[in-house]
């Protein structure tokens, strides 16, 4: 009894240290960790159920570090304030989503949950951050109404072999990744120099030289972002 007890904890315990969630202001992650790798994964938007699928798929054969955010709904709550999370990594980028989605709270509440990411942040960022020469790779689902030709105008260079398909697209901030990406058979941009501090991770990756692409692919397109995924682990070293 006392010896299956002892099993049982010391399971759970050894469950636990591998799966600890990572969280910021209050916002969590699970975290899945398989073998010893430079990759780093990154689902943000709980709605964005392809992207969390292909991804949970894909961590059960490529070695990295993922982390996913729990919940099911895109903006989450910070205290009081809901934010769309991937606004939160630049404290201008989280006030500006705040302000957006919290109409009828006080500017003391808006305070509150930037004083809680800002807390957080700079131990959430170094989590995720690959070590040196790794990458991290974020997957997002769009719908209607958004594509690769709304970052033309903010790219640095782009690819665009699949016109047709403009939602299916990598978002790349190292210009060497860019290169070698340009030369296969999906869409992509190149945005290496930070224009608007909107506080996406792409911004961030850029003020630090964080290697990172960033997969969309329209919502419900499993296949099409699976093998976009699989062409990025084979052509990136
Ligand atoms: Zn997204």
């Amino acid at each position: 009894m006392a010896a299956s007890l002892f099993s049982q904890t010391r399971r759970g315990f050894l469950l636990s240290a591998l799966k600890k969630p990572l969280s910021i202001g209050g916002i969590r992650f699970d975290v899945e960790k398989n073998g010893s790798s430079k990759r780093r994964y990154l689902h943000i938007h709980g709605n964005e159920s392809t992207a969390r699928d292909v991804l949970r798929e894909h961590a059960k054969s490529q070695k990295g570090i993922y982390y996913f955010v729990v919940s099911d709904k895109r903006n989450v709550l910070v205290g009081d304030c809901l934010i769309d999370p991937n606004r939160m990594f630049t404290d201008a980028g989280a006030r500006k989503s705040l302000e957006r989605w919290n109409k009828g709270k006080s500017a003391a509440q808006i305070d509150a949950s930037l004083a809680l990411l800002a807390k957080d942040r700079d131990a959430f960022v170094k989590a995720v951050t690959p070590p040196k020469g790794g990458l991290l790779i974020a997957m997002h689902n769009n719908s209607e109404g958004y594509s690769i030709k709304d970052e033309v105008a903010i790219s640095d260079r782009v690819h665009m072999p699949e016109e047709a398909s403009p939602r299916d697209f990598m978002l790349v901030t190292s210009e060497k990744d860019f290169e070698i990406i340009a030369k296969g058979p999906y869409n992509a941009c190149l945005q290496k120099t930070v224009r608007t501090d909107d506080g996406s991770f792409s911004v961030l990756a850029n003020s630090r030289a964080i290697r990172y692409v960033n997969i969309e692919a329209a919502l419900k397109n499993h296949d099409k972002q699976k093998a976009m995924i699989g062409y990025l682990e084979q052509v990136l070293r």
